[in-house]
């Protein structure tokens, strides 16, 4: 993460606002803090933060109405940060494009690690390189090639676009229907069976061992997770 960042924090709840404020202050990061939607939206319009810690239940209403308001504006990674860990709550919030979920109580070395995770993606979608590389994977999204190792992959066009998508969102939890809608159109939000055929198609491809992947993990009841351990 990059020094001298500055955080919006979105969240009623003093004791846990006062912890993010402060573990981020130590790291040399600067904070705002908002209690509400309405005042965040304006933070998030006057100050420009480089990323929102967003809580869902406020006293003006529920937060994934402001994910909506913020993604059709601008491009700021948003990470949730919510009491609520039932599936279903987890899985609007994702799709309704938030980038990653923390579950309260969380632990705040996790938090920070996915706060960077969440930026390195987020450069990464932005920037040029046309190479990009997870562990030993590396895809080249111009040329529409990917190596294992220094072995070519052989993949479908379809197979190529869901492991880029993975790549581009990696140790991101992705919902089954953002992955559908993302890699195969909005028409096949609820093919389930497709992106199960697929991903068993991928795994035997890159993993070494597909009964226990390292790479695409299941995300019981959501989606799935793409494992990086390397910094890109
Ligand atoms: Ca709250």
């Amino acid at each position: 993460m990059k020094p001298h960042q500055l955080i919006l924090i979105v969240e009623d709840d003093e004791a846990i606002s006062r912890l993010l404020q402060l573990s981020f202050k130590q790291l040399g990061h600067k904070t705002l803090l908002a209690k509400d939607r309405q005042n965040a939206l304006r933070e998030i319009q006057t100050r420009n933060p480089d990323i929102i810690l967003l809580d869902l239940g406020l006293p003006d209403g529920d937060g994934k109405e402001l994910i909506k308001t913020v993604r059709a504006l601008l491009s700021i990674p948003i990470i949730v940060v919510s009491a609520r860990s039932d599936e279903e709550e987890i899985i609007a919030a994702l799709d309704a494009g938030a980038d990653d979920y923390v579950t309260k109580p969380f632990s705040t070395n996790e938090l920070l690690a996915r706060v960077r995770s969440t930026q390195r993606r987020f450069m990464m979608h932005h920037s040029s390189d046309s190479l990009i590389t997870c562990n030993d994977i590396t895809i080249d999204v111009e040329n529409f090639s990917a190596l294992k190792g220094d072995q070519p992959l052989k993949l479908t066009p379809t197979e190529f676009n869901l492991l880029k998508y993975f790549v581009l969102h990696r140790n991101q939890v992705l919902t089954h229907g953002k992955i559908l809608k993302e890699v195969w159109g909005i028409a096949y939000e609820y093919e389930m069976q497709y992106l199960r055929t697929y991903v068993n198609a991928l795994r035997k491809k890159i993993e070494t061992n597909t009964t226990s992947p390292l790479y695409i993990q299941t995300e019981l009841g959501i989606g799935y997770r793409f494992i990086c351990t390397t910094p890109n």
